[in-house]
């Protein structure tokens, strides 16, 4: 278990932003957990568990303890005609496990390929994406308990997961250092197909594989995504807000150009990006540090040495004008730290 301070974390998110951990621990075996509880002067310190960084912005230094996840390996519990259940540690890249998945022929997360961040975290932040989300393949989820100093496990259905949330973001929020996640997946290939765009585009090939949607959601993904290391950026800065059918239909009805997805919840979901688009916010000025990606408003950008509170400022420029226009309030789907 490596302790490092005053450390960079410049190298560690992906909006590319300058801030510093006062200290700084690596968690690359499950006892470099409990050796980190019997350092209780760190272990008294704020906290925070950092995986790749991608949705995530540091707004200034971080007082406290960095725990970087450097746990890694991946299991195969089984593997029968039907499906296959693989264990992974949370520090494994969750694109590379995508990409073994595929060759392995283990299906079901092909079209969450190309999302930059750490094993943990999908389940974290239940990451989804052309119609597919992670929750439905996750059996259960390992994480050591600091309120209790061990290692539990639990159900994927007792996750509490819902759009990009979790238990781990609100009942075990601060004490659940996610450790591995068992996947379940499927060995019968049925494309996911219903994201409109993403059909449009795998209608050119007569049949289709799990190899095939995946290049196809890379490509689809490196033309809408600036890359971040060109433009620093956390994916989408914003959750899709929303809305009951009634203040839908209300704002449609002033509005008619507004995408807008039934949900199976009844409620109605517009698109982050199509609001902050119509409040004009693709035109950037000539010399601006953050912006928005030009084929997606919703894609916040650091456009060269923005810092972490002119991210927060555009946001909330953003925030306002969207209110001020159309009367919703945008909400992060990044975490601000
Ligand atoms: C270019 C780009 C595209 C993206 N596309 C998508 C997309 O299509 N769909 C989507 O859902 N997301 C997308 N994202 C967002 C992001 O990749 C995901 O939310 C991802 O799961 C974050 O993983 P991470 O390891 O980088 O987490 P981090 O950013 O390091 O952390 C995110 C949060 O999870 C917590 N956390 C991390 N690891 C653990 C752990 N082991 N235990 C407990 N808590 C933990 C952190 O404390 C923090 O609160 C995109 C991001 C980028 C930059």
């Amino acid at each position: 278990m490596l302790l490092y301070s005053d450390f960079s974390l410049k190298d560690s998110n992906t909006f590319n932003l300058a801030a510093k951990a006062e200290y700084y621990f690596e968690i690359a075996e499950r006892q470099d957990l409990e050796s980190f509880i019997r350092k209780r002067r760190y272990f008294e310190m704020p906290r925070i568990i950092l995986g790749n960084g991608s949705n995530i912005v540091f707004s200034k230094d971080f007082k406290g303890v960095v725990l970087k996840n450097l746990l890694s390996g991946i299991e195969v519990l089984q593997d029968d005609d039907n499906q296959a259940v693989v264990k992974v540690s949370s520090g494994e890249d969750f694109d590379k496990f995508v990409d073994f998945c595929v060759k392995k022929h283990y299906f079901g997360l092909e079209n969450l390929s190309g999302i930059p961040g750490t094993i943990g975290a999908s389940a974290v932040q239940s990451i989804g994406a052309y119609g597919a989300d992670v929750k439905n393949y996750i059996q259960e989820v390992e994480y050591y308990d600091f309120a209790d100093y061990s290692f539990k496990t639990i159900k994927g259905e007792d996750c509490k997961f819902g759009y990009r949330d979790s238990i781990f973001k609100n009942d075990l929020k601060d004490n659940a250092f996610v450790t591995s996640v068992t996947f379940k997946l499927e060995k019968k290939f049925v494309p996911i197909l219903d994201y409109d765009y993403l059909r449009q585009r795998l209608s050119e090939f007569q049949i289709l594989t799990p190899n095939i949607v995946r290049r196809v959601i890379l490509a689809i993904r490196s033309e809408r995504i600036p890359d971040f290391r060109q433009f620093g950026n956390a994916g989408s800065f914003f959750k899709n807000p929303e809305l009951t059918k009634a203040a839908a239909e209300k704002l449609k009805a002033q509005f008619p150009e507004l995408k807008a997805y039934e949900q199976e919840n009844g409620k109605v979901k517009l698109a982050a990006g199509q609001l902050i688009d119509l409040c004009g916010f693709k035109k950037t000025e000539e010399g601006a540090k953050v912006g928005v990606a030009k084929n997606n408003a919703l894609i916040m950008l650091n456009l060269g040495n923005a810092t972490g509170k002119d991210i927060l400022a555009y946001a909330k420029k953003i925030e306002k004008t969207v209110k001020e226009k159309f009367g919703i309030k945008l909400e992060p789907e990044v975490v601000i730290c």
